[in-house]
């Protein structure tokens, strides 16, 4: 089915809904991207794109200008949180030269995105909040502000709070996972090398790599507890609450942490992957579809796989409907395994339990020396997947 001409709507200027418009738009739809806020400005803070998000923005021809403002990450290392010291390094390098790794600032990648699908023809619209979606062959958006937009194919990219889910889903009710996170971009205090550092602690992880040439480091940190914060991005705290989780974190931990003058906190919940991602003309698309917690670093990858998978299927169907039921079929095995992946991770890094703890690190010490390239290929499912290749 040629996209050509194709009227698109796509619900969400995040990463998901500005790799989806400009992927539809390379196949010729005409494609409006309505976004909520009043301008594209995304939170500051960094994510990490494996090789199998990568992949797609180089297959969008987006190559040259992201690698202008990313870091190609060289490991990953494992760190104990006391003296600091390694535990265990994930040699980046041991990827195939053409699958790199790298980190980059979310606002710099959104960028890159909006100005792509501007100069190829994407409507952006802002101040345009979706209320709901009439999921039907002729779908219509209805629009806080009253207004009402029909399209060919409503695509719902409108992240966790989407308006299109629970429309073609329900309302499901995410559970709190008695883990709350920090975050936080400071200034390079400590040369940090380009790595993804993961210090370990009982209950509690810190993850931080250097962006924008070295300039900043970004910092999550979590930690178990009980009482929790609300879902969503947008929560400040005091620094010194940072400070006193992790203060009997040592080295450069202790030196990043004490850097940190503002701050945000959230929950981390867990949503069940939906099982319907589309119906009639819509579907959905990245956290929409599959929220996941940021354990594997892979939500805002996914979401650009779905993205070209989504467009992919679109484009060899005989119809609508065929195109988006082969989306879903071939994105959420995957999806899905990635997801209980995440999920099941966090403690791994918080073992509390002395022994088993030493244990866990031995381990890890001695497979990291004698048998590096092993720990690497436990990832190959994910890093070496490349959806542009089918
Ligand atoms: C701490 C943390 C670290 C992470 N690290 C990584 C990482 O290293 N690597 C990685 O790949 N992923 C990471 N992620 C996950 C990643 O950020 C998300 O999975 C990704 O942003 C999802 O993209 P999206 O486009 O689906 O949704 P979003 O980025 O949430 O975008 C949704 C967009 O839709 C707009 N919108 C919402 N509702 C409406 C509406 N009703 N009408 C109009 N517009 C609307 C929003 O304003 C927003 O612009 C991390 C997440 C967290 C929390």
């Amino acid at each position: 089915m040629s996209l050509s001409g194709k009227k698109i709507t796509v619900i969400g200027a995040g990463i998901g809904g500005l790799t989806a418009a400009i992927a539809l738009r390379a196949r010729g739809a005409k494609v409006t991207v309505l976004e909520q806020a009043e301008a594209i400005i995304e939170v500051g803070a960094g994510i990490q794109v494996s090789p199998n998000g990568f992949a797609v923005l180089r297959a969008l021809g987006l190559e040259d200008r992201f690698r202008q403002i990313a870091v190609q990450g060289q490991a990953v290392e494992l760190r104990d949180y006391r003296a600091d010291s390694l535990v265990a390094r994930l040699d980046l390098g041991l990827l195939p030269e053409d699958q790199p790794y790298f980190f980059v600032h979310r606002a710099d990648l959104v960028d890159i995105l909006a100005d792509a699908a501007r100069a190829e023809g994407v409507k952006i619209r802002l101040l345009q909040k979706a209320n709901t979606v009439e999921a039907t062959d002729l779908p219509v958006v209805h629009l806080a502000n009253g207004a009402d937009m029909k399209a060919d194919i409503v695509i719902g990219a409108d992240g966790l709070h989407s308006r299109l889910r629970p429309v073609l889903n329900g309302v499901t009710a995410p559970f709190f996972t008695r883990q709350t996170a920090w975050r936080a971009t400071i200034p390079n205090v400590i040369d940090h090398p380009n790595v993804s550092r993961v210090h370990m602690a009982p209950k509690r992880h810190m993850v931080t790599y250097p962006l924008r040439g070295g300039e900043l480091i970004n910092i999550v940190a979590v930690q178990e507890r009980t009482g929790w914060a609300e879902e969503g991005w947008q929560h400040k705290d005091d620094p010194a609450n940072l400070r006193h989780a992790f203060s009997d974190f040592g080295g450069d931990a202790k030196r990043m942490l004490a850097a940190v003058e503002d701050v945000g906190l959230w929950g981390l919940f867990r949503h069940p992957v939906a099982p319907i991602w589309h119906k009639g003309h819509t579907a959905i698309l990245g956290d929409a579809a599959h929220p996941t917690l940021p354990f594997m670093a892979q939500g805002a990858v996914m979401a650009m796989e779905d993205s070209w998978v989504l467009t992919d299927a679109l484009d060899q169907a005989d119809t609508v409907e065929a195109g988006l039921a082969a989306y879903q079929a071939r994105r959420e095995d995957r999806v899905k395994k990635i997801v209980e992946t995440a999920n099941g991770n966090a403690w791994k890094y918080h073992l509390s339990f002395p022994p088993m703890r030493f244990g866990a690190h031995m381990g890890l010490r001695v497979v990291s020396k004698l048998a590096p390239k092993k720990l690497m290929q436990q990832f190959d499912w994910i890093y070496r997947h490349d959806v542009t290749k089918g």
